[in-house]
């Protein structure tokens, strides 16, 4: 038979959609032996992923297994299958974050050998000298940056960026008025921890529209 090359069609965010809803079943399967129940959550989950990604029938076929998927061990095993199929994060360099960061003069540049650009739905990282946190995200093609303040003090809180509950801290960007010299500060709570953040994102509409709410004048 023919081997017919699928490109890679799933989104980070896609990726850790599929991931959540594989430990759902997982969840489900650990907490209760009621065949209705189970049968249940599996079609909670097929109708979520329908609803979420639109696939072809091919990558229907890649994503089944996950209906089949029984202990940890062939969950990860799924997963695993499904890297080679995963858009990663637009390509960046040392070069492209200083110019998305022209105006800053001491900009401390994030170790970018050490991230797994396949894992990661928008890039951040943090200067712990100045408390600052930078982030960079993709939208339309395009490269959008912003940096902020972020707060030393944690809560338990529901964060901007990924809407689920966490370990969050103050945020705070600022952005210049239509009059010269004023400025609007935006404060948002959000995950101190960036990469964990960035695991939890499972639809990137809502990362995206937390970038518009924070840019806009
Ligand atoms: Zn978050």
């Amino acid at each position: 038979m023919e081997k017919q090359t699928i490109q890679p069609f799933l989104t980070v965010a896609n990726y850790h959609l599929l991931e959540q809803q594989m430990n759902k079943i997982l969840h489900t399967l650990s907490t209760t032996k009621d065949k209705n129940v189970i049968l249940a959550v599996r079609d909670l989950v097929d109708s979520e992923i329908t609803t979420k990604l639109s696939l072809s029938t091919v990558e229907v076929k890649l994503i089944e297994p996950l209906f089949a998927v029984t202990d940890r061990a062939q969950g990860e095993a799924f997963l695993e299958q499904l890297k080679p199929y995963v858009i990663p994060f637009k390509p960046v360099t040392v070069n492209t974050l200083k110019s998305l960061f022209k105006k800053e003069k001491k900009l401390k540049l994030p170790k970018l050998e050490e991230m797994d650009f396949q894992q990661i739905c928008y890039l951040a990282w943090d200067d712990p000298g100045t408390h600052r946190k930078y982030v960079v995200i993709e939208q339309d093609e395009q490269l959008k940056a912003i940096k902020g303040i972020f707060a030393n003090k944690t809560i338990s809180g529901v964060c901007a960026i990924c809407n689920r509950h966490s370990d969050v801290g103050l945020f705070t960007t600022s952005v210049k008025g239509q009059v010269v010299g004023t400025f609007t500060n935006f404060s948002n709570y959000i995950c101190a921890d960036s990469q964990t953040c960035n695991k939890h994102v499972s639809d990137m509409d809502r990362t995206h529209a937390f970038f518009e709410r924070v840019t806009q004048k």
